[in-house]
C-alpha cells in the first residue's frame, strides 16, 4: 500500500480552493439549453448500451441546523411540506422509470440529503418499493445500497428495517465528539449514541460503515481531536472522511453563528490534520486519496490496491460504468457523457412535476476535448499515475502532443515533488497526495481566476 507524507511548505502554494472533481466538467459549467426533451433523448438512448443503473435520491429536509453547514439543505419542521416533496418523488421516479428498459439493474443506490433519516420508516420504505418497483434492483451481493444516516434521529429499529430494505452501507455524519466543539456547532450527539447504531450496523449485516469528521471546528485542538480519534478507532468503521472546514460566512449563513475568534488557528489546523493522517495509518487505516480513508480489507481499498477506484457526487466509490440517474431537488444525472441537473429549489422542482414535467433544469453534453480531460482527472484523482503510451492507445491521441502545454504547466509543479514527471508519465509523490486537486486543475479548461466557490484542499 502507498504511503502519504505531510509537507507543510507546499500547502500555502498549492493547498488553496479547487474544484473537488466528484465531476468533470463542473456543475458550474451547466447550463440552460440542456433541457426535458434533451434529457429524455439522451436517456432513452443510453438504453443501447444496457449499462447497469446508479440512483441516488436527494431528501434535502434537517430537523435542526448544524452552524459549520455548506450543503444545500432546507431546515425545517413542517411535516406536510416533507410530504408534499415525497409525493413530487414518487411521480418523478414513475416518470424517469418509463425511459429505460426494465433489463438495466441498480447495482448501486444512494440516499442523501440533507438528512435522508428526516423521513419516516414508512416514507423510507414506501420510496424503496416505488424505486424497485420502477428500477429492477440487481440480487447479488455485489451492489452497493447506501444512505447518510443521522445518530441524533436513527433508532435501532430503523437499522433493521433499513437493512430488510436492501441498504447494505451506512454513513454518518460523526464530526467531533468533543461536547465544547458540539455545542457550538449545534450538534449534540453522543458517542454512546453512535457506538450503538455500529453495533446494529454489524448485527443487521450491514457490509461497510462510514464516519465523516471535520477539522477546523471551532474550540478544537490537537489534544481534542485527538480524543475524538480515539472514540472513532475504537468503533472501527470501515472507511473515514476526514474534511476541512471552510469558514464563509459571508456565503453560508448560519455559519455567522460560529465565532472567529472560536476557531482554531491556521497552524492548528494543520496539526490537527497531520496528527489525523498518521493517527488513522498507524491504527491500520489506508489512505484513499484527499480526506479519505479505509481498512485494507474494504472494497474501497481493494480498489485503490487493484486500480478499479472511481470517482462520482459522493466521493470515492468502487462502481464505475454504470448511468447514474439522480432523482429530487438540485440532484445531478450522469446518464452517457451527459449531466442534467433537476430544479435547485424546491418550489420549482414541485411546480414542474405538478406540470407533468421531468424537473430537468439544466446541464450538458461534454466534448471529446472534456472527456479526454476527464479521464485525464480521473487518472490523476483515482490511480495518482498516468502512462502516456497507454493513455494514448485507449484514446487515440498523441497524448504528450496533445497535452503540451498542460505538461509545461506541471513543470513547476514536479519542481516542488508534488509530482514526477518524466517522458512516460506523471506520476503522484507521496507528498503530492494530499495535494491531487492542484494537479487535476492544470487539466481543466474551464477553471478561471476566480475559485471561490470551491473548498481549500488544506
Ligand atoms: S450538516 Fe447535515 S444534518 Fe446538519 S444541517 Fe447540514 S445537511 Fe443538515
Amino acid at each position: 500500500m502507498r504511503s502519504v507524507s505531510f509537507d507543510e511548505s507546499l500547502f500555502t502554494r498549492y493547498g488553496g480552493r479547487g474544484p473537488r472533481y466528484t465531476s468533470y466538467p463542473t456543475a458550474l459549467q451547466f447550463d440552460e439549453s440542456f433541457n426535458e426533451s434533451t434529457y429524455q433523448h439522451i436517456a432513452q438512448q443510453s438504453n443501447i448500451s444496457g449499462r447497469p443503473l446508479s440512483l441516488y435520491v436527494h431528501i434535502p429536509f434537517c430537523k435542526s441546523l448544524c452552524y459549520y453547514c455548506g450543503c444545500n439543505k432546507i431546515v425545517t419542521r413542517n411535516e406536510r411540506r416533507v410530504e408534499r416533496y415525497v409525493d413530487c418523488l414518487h411521480e418523478e421516479i414513475r416518470m424517469q422509470s418509463t425511459l429505460f428498459d426494465r433489463e438495466r439493474k441498480v447495482t448501486q443506490l444512494h440516499f442523501g440529503g440533507g438528512t435522508p433519516t428526516y423521513l419516516d420508516d414508512h416514507q423510507i420504505t414506501r420510496l424503496m418499493q416505488a424505486l424497485s418497483n420502477a428500477f429492477p434492483f440487481e440480487d447479488s451481493d455485489a451492489r452497493e445500497f447506501s444512505i447518510e444516516i443521522d445518530p441524533r434521529s436513527t433508532h435501532d429499529e430503523s437499522m433493521e428495517i433499513l437493512a430488510q430494505l436492501g441498504f447494505n452501507r451506512v454513513s454518518l455524519g460523526v464530526q467531533d465528539f468533543n461536547t465544547d466543539v458540539q455545542i457550538a456547532v449545534n450538534r449534540i450527539q453522543s458517542a454512546n449514541d453512535v457506538a450503538r447504531l455500529m453495533e446494529d450496523a454489524r448485527r443487521f449485516g450491514y457490509r461497510s460503515m462510514s464516519f465523516d469528521l471535520i477539522y477546523g471546528l471551532p474550540y478544537q485542538s490537537v489534544s481534542s481531536f485527538d480524543s475524538t480519534l480515539d472514540q472513532v478507532i475504537a468503533m472501527r468503521p470501515d472507511r473515514l472522511a476526514v474534511y476541512n472546514y471552510a469558514h464563509l460566512p459571508e456565503r453560508f449563513k448560519g455559519q455567522r453563528m460560529i465565532r472567529d475568534e472560536h476557531l482554531p488557528s491556521a497552524s492548528t489546523k494543520i496539526e490537527i490534520l497531520r496528527h489525523s493522517i498518521e493517527k488513522l495509518i498507524d491504527a491500520g487505516y489506508v489512505y484513499i486519496g484527499m480526506d479519505h480513508f479505509a481498512l485494507p480489507d474494504d472494497d474501497l481499498a481493494l480498489a485503490r490496491e487493484n486500480g478499479t477506484l472511481q470517482r462520482n457526487f459522493q466521493g470515492y466509490s468502487t462502481h464505475g460504468g454504470s448511468d447514474l440517474v439522480s432523482l429530487g431537488v438540485s440532484a445531478i444525472s450522469h446518464i452517457g457523457s451527459s449531466f442534467a441537473q433537476n430544479a435547485l429549489t424546491t418550489a420549482d422542482y414541485e411546480e414542474r412535476i405538478n406540470a407533468g414535467h421531468l424537473p430537468v433544469r439544466k446541464g450538458m453534453v461534454v466534448d471529446q476535448d472534456d472527456l479526454l480531460r476527464a479521464d485525464v482527472i480521473h487518472e490523476i484523482m483515482c490511480h495518482d499515475s498516468l502512462d502516456f503510451d497507454t493513455f494514448s492507445a485507449s484514446h487515440g491521441i498523441a497524448f504528450t502532443d496533445y497535452f503540451s502545454n498542460e505538461l509545461e504547466r506541471l513543470e513547476p509543479l514536479a519542481d516542488d515533488g508534488l509530482i514526477q514527471l518524466d517522458d512516460e508519465s506523471i506520476d503522484i509523490t507521496d507528498k503530492g497526495r494530499l495535494l491531487l486537486r492542484s494537479v487535476a486543475m492544470v487539466f481543466d479548461r474551464h477553471l478561471n481566476q476566480d475559485t471561490s466557490r470551491f473548498s481549500k484542499a488544506i
